[in-house]
């Protein structure tokens, strides 16, 4: 079982640290409530935004890429230990936009999620079909190519067997960053379909524990249907959660 509803909100390349501690001075979440709250702010953005944020707001901070080696020759990139060093507890890994803009493959994806797991931080593994594959009806075939790069290694199934977490996205990439929404029925299927796989590879206690969200054009006013759609644990939302008070509005439906 999920214990807990999560509420996510990507930033992509937006707000650097100047913005990032205006968004933590304008960010009220409501009290008392019971979801998990992460944000993914750019990488440089991270220390302001956490320490804006403060040592009591309840909100867990994540970087949305690393690279799967510790430390080296590879300009431009950053480390697991250096995001956890940041103050990161969570790693977005396979973002559509870092497959499909960066040509990231399933097996970089998996080396990835491996590194993460072995650092000690949780990765969020994205997935989701694009729109020439949905209408192929390849929808299943797609996701689950994506789900099995990462739970087809012994060495990443045993970590989580052992305790390590994993949540999982679904973001169809039609939906991302378009104003177009999967249906409930539709999230939920997906959603399924990566349970069920999910379940078969990890046994049903850790199968059944992985979060499953639904990303995807998620605004103030569809996060409510979505969230109470069976199978859907959450949310990861990406342009409503650059404004403190949409994103603040997305978890209070989620409590
Ligand atoms: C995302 O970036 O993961 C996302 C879902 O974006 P948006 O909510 O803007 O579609």
């Amino acid at each position: 079982m999920v214990s807990q509803t999560v509420v996510a909100g990507n930033w992509k390349m937006n707000l650097g640290p100047v913005e990032a501690a205006k968004f933590a001075r304008e960010l009220k979440l409501p009290r008392g409530s019971t979801s998990e709250v992460i944000l993914f702010p750019p990488a440089l953005s991270l220390a302001a935004l956490k320490e804006g944020l403060g040592p009591d707001s309840g909100v867990a901070l994540g970087v949305q890429n690393v690279h799967w080696e510790e430390a080296g020759a590879f300009t431009g990139e950053i480390s697991v230990p250096m995001a956890m060093q940041a103050g990161a507890t969570f790693v977005l890994v396979g973002h559509s936009e870092r497959r499909h803009v960066f040509g990231e493959a399933d097996d970089a994806v998996s080396q990835k999620v491996e590194a993460v797991l072995s650092g000690g931080l949780t990765p969020v593994l994205c997935v989701g079909e694009t729109l020439e594959e949905r209408k192929r009806d390849q929808v299943a075939e797609v996701i689950l190519r994506q789900l099995e790069a990462v739970l087809g290694p012994q060495d990443i199934r045993s970590k989580l067997v052992a305790g390590s977490r994993l949540f999982v996205a679904y973001e169809p990439v039609w939906a991302i960053g378009t104003g177009e929404t999967a249906t409930p029925a539709d999230a939920s299927r997906a959603h399924g379909i990566l349970r069920d796989r999910l379940r078969e590879r990890l046994g049903d206690d850790v199968g059944e524990a992985v979060p499953i969200l639904y990303g995807g054009s998620v605004k103030p006013d569809n996060a409510g249907e979505l969230l109470a759609a069976p199978e859907v644990n959450g949310v990861l939302v990406g342009g409503a959660s650059l404004d403190p008070a949409s994103f603040a509005e997305i978890v209070v439906q989620s409590s």
